[in-house]
C-alpha cells in the first residue's frame, strides 16, 4: 500500500511554479520601484524648474498725502522705469505738488530697510522738496531738493533702531536722527558717510544743538558777554553735511 504524503499548504505548488511566482512578484516589485523613482524624479524636476518666488511687496504710506505705494523690485533687484515714475509721483513735494525724478539707490535702500524689519510698512514724512520749501525750512542746500533724500519711519521699529541699522549696513549715505520729530532722514550720493542729530520739532527749522546745551550756552554767553559760543562736537557745521 502506497502511503499518502501530505505537504503543508505552502508546498502545494511544485518547485518550478514557486520559482515562477516569485519571479513575477520580483518583476512587479521592480516595476513599482521604477515607477516610484520616475515619478519622484519628475516631481523634483518640476520643482527645480519652478521659478523662484518674486520678492515681497512693501507698502509705503505718505503721512501728508495719505497715498500708498507698493514697491516690488524686478528679479535683478532694480525697479522698472514705470515704477520709478510712480515713486517720483508718490514722493513729490507735498507742499507744492512739484515732482522730481527720485534716485533709485534711495528707493532700493528704503525697500531693503523694510525687508530688514520683516517687510514692515514705511511711513513717509517727506521725499522730494521744492527748492523754495527747502529754503523756508532753513536748508537751501538740502539733498531733498535733488530727489536723493527721504524722511521716514518704519512701522513697529524705533527710530533709534532704524538709525543704527542704516549706519551699520550702508555707506556713502547721510543719516539724520530727529528725536523730537520722530523720524529718520536718509540720503544717498555722498563721497563719505554723514550723521547728524536735529532736535527740531515737527515743522520747525533745523536745530542741531541739544536744548540742554543751548541753555548752557546762553548762560555762558550772558556770563562772558559775547555771542560766539564754542561749537559743540555734536553740531553739524554746515548745512551741506546735514540733510535737513
Ligand atoms: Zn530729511
Amino acid at each position: 500500500m502506497r502511503r499518502k504524503i501530505y505537504l503543508p499548504k505552502r508546498y502545494d505548488l511544485c518547485y518550478p511554479q514557486v520559482i515562477m511566482m516569485s519571479r513575477a512578484k520580483w518583476a512587479l516589485a521592480a516595476w513599482v520601484c521604477l515607477l516610484l523613482v520616475l515619478s519622484s524624479h519628475s516631481a523634483f524636476a518640476k520643482k527645480s524648474k519652478k521659478k523662484p518666488s518674486p520678492p515681497p511687496i512693501i507698502v509705503l504710506e505718505h503721512l501728508s498725502t495719505h497715498h500708498k505705494l507698493e514697491l516690488q523690485p524686478q528679479s535683478g533687484g532694480g525697479f522698472s522705469r514705470r515704477k520709478m515714475q510712480e515713486v517720483s509721483s508718490f514722493l513729490r513735494c507735498h507742499h507744492t505738488g512739484q515732482r522730481h525724478a527720485m534716485n533709485e539707490r534711495l528707493v532700493k535702500i528704503l525697500y531693503q530697510v523694510a525687508r530688514h524689519y520683516h517687510n514692515a510698512k514705511l511711513f513717509i514724512v517727506a521725499g522730494y522738496r521744492a527748492p523754495k520749501i527747502a529754503k523756508q525750512k532753513g536748508n537751501p542746500r538740502s539733498p531733498h531738493k535733488r530727489g536723493v533724500a527721504a524722511d521716514f519711519q518704519v512701522e513697529g521699529a524705533s527710530i533709534e533702531s532704524v538709525r543704527d541699522h542704516l549706519r551699520s549696513a550702508y555707506h556713502n549715505i547721510g543719516v539724520g536722527y530727529y528725536p523730537n520729530s520722530g523720524f529718520i532722514h536718509v540720503d544717498v550720493g555722498r563721497q563719505k558717510d554723514a550723521f547728524w542729530i536735529d532736535y527740531s520739532g515737527p515743522g520747525e527749522k533745523a536745530r542741531y544743538t541739544p536744548p540742554t546745551l543751548r541753555r548752557k550756552r546762553s548762560s555762558q554767553v550772558a556770563e562772558a558777554g559775547r555771542d560766539d559760543p564754542t561749537p559743540s562736537v555734536s553740531d553739524v557745521s554746515s548745512d551741506e553735511e546735514a540733510g535737513g
